[in-house]
């Protein structure tokens, strides 16, 4: 489930650390400047899916990556 940009609704790139504020990229540069106090959501949810994917390698051998 993507979350999304307080904003505008857009899918969300970015959140606030320690908020549930999200936004997207182009919100974000616009109220932050500074990408580098947000943190990506994406690499988050990479780092999520690794460790599933990791535990789950025995029983699904099928590969239907999905693009957020
Ligand atoms: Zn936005």
């Amino acid at each position: 489930m993507p979350k999304k940009c307080v904003i505008c609704e857009e899918t969300a790139q970015f959140c606030v650390k320690d908020t549930s504020d999200f936004y997207c990229k182009g919100c974000a540069e616009e109220n932050f400047g500074d990408l580098t106090l947000l943190l990506a959501i994406e690499d988050q949810a990479k780092e999520l899916k690794k460790v599933i994917d990791d535990s789950l390698d025995d029983t699904h051998t099928t590969d239907d990556r999905q693009d957020e």
